[in-house]
Parts: structure tokens; sequence; C-alpha cells
């Protein structure tokens, strides 16, 4: 199915289109600059921006796939979960879209296209898939028999996101926003067995599968003011590297226990912290240690993008889902479990 995904859950405006698996555009306008000197995404500024990119990025996305909008065989939205505004932004035009072209609309949830754009680049997802999703907002380890309607999750961050860690500990060190990309860089200068810092929940009572990463931002927070403090430079170089592989350490050893305990041999990474190189190198390392497959995107599919919204929607059409209802609302804490918001009636 020919299926074009519209992304608005947070500060980037993503068109993407894809034909079943195959990627035809990933159209992607970010507003992350205007936020850049507030330190963190401003809501209201983030809704102005998708609606005045809306329109040129559906456009541009229709022209570089080289498609009608009317060979469409669906259009799919994020419905949540996200920041209330920005999604309805991008529920609206969609809604419009769908409506004016004649074509069934399917609200998906954000982390589930996180798992689902896996397709784009290996093809169809292994049932069941074993799902690390870490991104700005959320960190979980995720089991799926099947994407389209059930993700179970098998545990969580109790406190942070490990995006989140990124962000804060690169605001510690005075890097730019958001800190993902600046900690992977200046790390790659610096010794990740500098400075030992601590492994939240990797204790023999703690819950297997669960994350915590506050202790861990404390933690180095507090390494880096006692060196200013002292009047002394701080590394900054070994700081990114000691914080990124302590990170890594965790995520990666929970998702492979993870794979083990439920007997599958498949690892599937998703969401923006998914484009660590670190993260990326050590779960390579692991998997193959362990004997599983890991499936981790290009990062420019792990980050927010309209392709993985398609790549659902073209499951849900594939599978035979029915489209949602007009009365379709975005949902800003819709949890991991539903994977689209069905519709009551249709017509
Ligand atoms: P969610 O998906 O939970 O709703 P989000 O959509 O805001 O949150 P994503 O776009 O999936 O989050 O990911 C953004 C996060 O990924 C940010 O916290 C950013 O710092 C982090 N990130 C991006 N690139 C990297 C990288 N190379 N290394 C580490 N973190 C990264
Ligand atoms: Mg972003
Ligand atoms: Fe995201």
């Amino acid at each position: 199915p020919l299926v074009l995904g519209i992304e608005t859950s947070c500060d980037e405006t993503g068109v993407g289109i894809v034909r079943g698996h195959t990627l035809l555009a990933d159209a992607v306008a970010s507003s992350v600059d205007e936020h850049a000197r507030f330190g963190g995404v401003v809501p209201e500024v983030a809704s102005r921006a998708h609606l005045e990119a809306m329109v040129p990025t559906i456009d541009r996305a229709l022209k570089d796939a080289g498609v009608a909008a009317s060979d469409l065989d669906g259009i799919a939205v994020t419905a949540g979960p996200g920041l209330a505004g920005a999604l309805l932004v991008g529920v609206s035009a969609a809604k419009a879209y769908a409506y004016a072209l004649g074509k069934p609309m399917y609200g998906v949830n954000h982390l589930a296209s996180h798992i689902c754009v896996s397709q784009l680049e290996f093809g169809a997802m292994p049932e069941p898939t074993m799902a690390l999703l870490v991104s700005g907002g959320h960190s979980s380890l995720l089991l799926s028999p099947d994407i389209t309607s059930d993700v179970r999750p098998l545990g969580a961050t109790i406190d942070d996101a490990a995006g989140e860690a990124f962000d804060k500990i690169a605001r510690v060190l005075g890097l730019g926003f958001p800190g993902g990309p600046f900690i992977d860089k200046a790390a790659r200068e610096g010794d990740p067995s500098a400075i030992r810092f601590p492994r939240g929940l990797t204790g023999p009572r703690d819950a297997p599968f669960d994350f915590s990463f506050s202790g861990l931002k404390t933690s180095v927070a507090r390494w880096v003011e006692a060196k200013r403090a002292a009047g002394e430079n701080v590394p900054v170089a070994d700081v990114a590297a000691s914080f990124q592989e302590a990170v890594a350490d965790v995520l990666t050893m929970k998702a492979v226990k993870a794979c083990k305990a439920e007997g599958v041999d498949h690892l599937m990474i998703g969401g923006g912290v998914a484009a660590n190189s670190r993260l990326r190198a050590m779960a390579e390392r692991r998997c193959e240690d362990a004997g599983i497959e890991l499936r981790v995107p290009r990062p420019k599919l792990c980050t927010d993008n309209g392709a993985m919204v398609a790549a659902l929607g073209a499951e849900m059409v594939a599978r035979g889902r029915g489209p949602s209802s007009w009365d379709l609302s975005a949902d800003s804490s819709l949890p991991v479990t539903e994977t689209h918001v069905p519709g009551h009636h249709h017509h």
C-alpha cells in the first residue's frame, strides 16, 4: 500500500511516503533552532512552526516520491503521545487531506511508529519483535507480537528517559540542544572509562527490565560541580564519554537479557537515542555475542520523522485494520499499548 504519514508530536514536522516496506520520501522540517535558546522545546512555538511547515512539507514529500496524492491508499498521522497543540496540527491536516481526497485516515501511536520504521530498512519485522525504545520522552523494553495491534511493555524507566538524561547532561556541560548529538560528538575525543558513573537498577533485587537515569544524572552533575568548585577544568570529553558509556551499558545489557528471557533472537532499537554511536556499537557487539540479530535503523529514521508514521500506516492497511473515525482527536498521553486509535463508526 502507498501511504503518506504525518508526524508533529514534538518539534519536527515530518511527512513521509512509503509503499509497503519501501521508503519513497522522508521530508522533515524542524523548528529546533527556534527552541535552542530556551534549552527545550517551547510548545506554542512548535505548534506555530508546524502550521507554517505543514503544506510545504506535504508538497515536498509528494514531489520527492513522485506520486500523486490521488494515488495514496491512506493517510496516517501521529495521534499521540506528544505535545497536545503540536499533535493537533498534524491530526487536523490529516483529516483535511484525507477527507478532501476521499482516503482512509489512520491515527497511529508515535512510539509504535518508532519501532515499525525498522521495516523500511530491514523488511518485515519478526514476530514477536523485542524492541528497545529509547527517545526523548520514553525508555522501554517492549515485546510486540503484532505492531499494528499488540505491544506489551516488559519494563520502562521509573524516572527520566534516556534522551532526557542526554539533554540534561549536555546542559550541565554547556553543550547545545538537543544534547544527544553533542554528547555523542564530544565523547569521541574522550575516555569512556575515565569516570565510573553508576548503572541504575542493575542490582540483583532490582526490576530486571526497568531503567533509572536520574541517579546517573545527579552523579554526573555533582562530579562536574565538584571539579568547578575546586577550580579545576572539567574534562568535557571524558565526562561525555563516561556518561554515554553508563547509559549504553545498562540499555544494551537489559535488552539482551530481555531477549534471552523471552526466547527472542532479534532485537530492534528505535527512538532518537538509537542514533547514538556508542549505543549502536555496544548493541552490535553484545547482540553478536548472544546470537541475537540486531536491527537499528539509520540515524535519520531513529529521530522523529514522517516515514515512520507512514510505515506503521502501511502495515495497518496491509493487515486490513479499520481506519480511524473523523472525530479522531490527539491524545498527548496515548499509552504505548494503544498502537492506533480505532474508529467507532466509519462511513
Ligand atoms: P518521544 O519519542 O518519547 O515522544 P521525542 O519524539 O521528543 O520523544 P525523539 O525525537 O525520538 O524524541 O528523540 C529525541 C531524543 O533523542 C533527544 O533527547 C535527543 O537528545 C536524543 N538523541 C538524538 N540523537 C542522539 C544521539 N546521537 N545520541 C544520544 N541521544 C540522541
Ligand atoms: Mg526533535
Ligand atoms: Fe519520538
